[in-house]
């Protein structure tokens, strides 16, 4: 199903996010088409979908259930005020979300991207300690090499400097624990490393220094993946959790990556055995189709908004574009597609495969690490002498222009996660074609 399409010949006035623009200009990579594991480009070649996107068609691309419900929804609803009116599937997807959830994480609020799940919840956790009198519970907690999209919010709980040096004074009243990624003892770690649970002890330090009183939310990644697939180790989250329910702190799952089958489960906080009081989901909702994100809250969060006189609006926050037609009718049928093909189980299924395959790149030049865990890995390889960020960016372009797969980069590390589809053969190709590109840098 190749697809030609014309190449635009002004590529300047597009301002591109987080790509490095110029380099881009120079020597551009379009895709054009997409169908099941693979893009197609311009010029005709088929690309194996090495990254779900980004992170996020975990259906696999253009699947035909899903495209028919975004069709059919855009012919017969365009858009439903998400203010004081709404439409069915609003409510079906959240129930639909609810029954995927674990604990009792029944209330669904909608947004539109991972970045504004992140500060929707953020926003929930204040507003939750003001309405139960607990003003003065303001502080957040985040990590180290923590990831929660660009609100101001995310960028403050976050913990990568580059997002943040540039962007004024950011949230006041946010702390950082440290992440808990060590080379030394967690190399080449397969699933949950076993190594660093004693890490999550920082936040009894935090809280006897500011007093339980003045926090309100501790937020972290399961798994962070933008930094490099650094999965929480074990006993690590339970670690968080009972600290949390001690002094009366939220904890919020950040899932925006590893919700939606990712780890072999809807969400990692099922595979942990943790159940954190909000999550963030996004990105695999819909299978990448139509933007929408989105917080899962517990009964108990939802219920302390419920007081005071009905006519008024309990929680000042929403957008336009909440719980948008077509991102409910592609959410709708991304569920069934999931359920129906059992993904999330395949997902589990495939994970020792998967994991073997990558383990089987230890050894190639440069390569310093491998981390795996559900449909993921992270291979860090060695920087260039001269520059952070250059192999890696080399590795990313050459997968693509020579070995006609995608991939992402972050700085040095290689980051995959393919749509949970993928094949046996296909991960036996995509090592394949990975092994070629780290030879290449070498
Ligand atoms: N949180 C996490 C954990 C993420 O990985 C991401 C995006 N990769 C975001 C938030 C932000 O999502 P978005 O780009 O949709 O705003």
């Amino acid at each position: 199903m190749a697809q030609v399409a014309t190449v635009p010949n002004d590529l300047e006035p597009y301002w591109m996010p987080f790509t490095a623009n110029r380099a881009f200009k120079a020597r551009p990579r379009f895709v054009s088409g997409a169908k099941d594991m693979h893009y197609f480009t311009p010029d005709g070649r088929k690309l194996l979908d090495g990254a779900a996107g980004l992170w996020c068609t975990n259906a696999g691309h253009n699947r035909d259930p899903i495209v028919k419900a975004i069709q059919a929804q855009a012919g017969q609803l365009d858009y439903a005020p998400a203010f004081q009116f709404s439409h069915p599937q609003a409510f079906e997807l959240a129930s639909r979300i609810a029954a995927l959830a674990p604990g009792d994480l029944d209330h669904v609020f909608f947004c539109n991207s991972g970045s504004e799940a992140v500060d929707t919840a953020l926003k929930i956790a204040l507003a939750y300690h003001n309405v139960r009198g607990n003003a003065s519970r303001v502080r957040m907690i985040g990590r180290e090499r923590g990831y929660h999209g660009v609100g101001f919010g995310g960028i403050a709980v976050g913990g990568i400097v580059n997002n943040r040096k540039h962007f004024g004074a950011l949230l006041a009243g946010v702390h950082h624990l440290s992440h808990t990624y060590n080379r030394a003892e967690q190399a080449f770690s397969v699933g949950e490393p076993e190594w660093g649970a004693h890490l999550a002890d920082e936040l009894e330090r935090i809280v006897a220094l500011h007093d339980a009183s003045t926090i309100a939310a501790v937020i972290v990644e399961p798994m962070a993946g933008s930094t490099g697939v650094l999965a929480a180790p074990k006993g690590y989250l339970q670690k968080l959790r009972a600290i949390c329910d001690k002094y009366g702190i939220l904890l919020i799952f950040d899932e925006v990556i590893t919700g939606f089958g990712r780890l072999g489960y809807a969400f990692a906080a099922e595979r942990y055995g943790v159940v954190p009081d909000l999550i963030t989901f996004a990105k695999g909702i819909t299978s990448g189709s139509v933007p929408m994100g989105g917080v899962l809250a517990r009964k108990g969060i939802y219920d302390a908004f419920m007081q005071g006189p009905e006519h008024v609006v309990e929680l000042f926050h929403g957008y336009t574009y909440s719980a948008h037609p077509l991102a409910c009718a592609a959410g709708l049928a991304t569920l069934d597609l999931y359920r129906e093909e059992k993904l999330f189980e395949r997902a589990r299924a495939l994970e020792p495969k998967w994991s073997e395959a990558a383990m089987a790149l230890k050894g190639l030049p440069n390569v310093l690490d491998i981390r795996t865990i559900g449909l993921t890995v992270g291979i860090d390889l060695a920087s260039k002498p001269d520059g952070v960020g250059k192999r890696g960016f080399e590795a990313m372009d050459r997968a693509f222009h020579e070995q006609d797969m995608t991939i992402r980069a972050v700085g040095d590390t290689l980051a995959l996660s393919p749509p949970l589809i993928v094949s046996e053969a296909q991960i036996d190709e995509m090592f394949g074609k990975l092994a070629k590109v780290i030879k290449a840098v070498a």
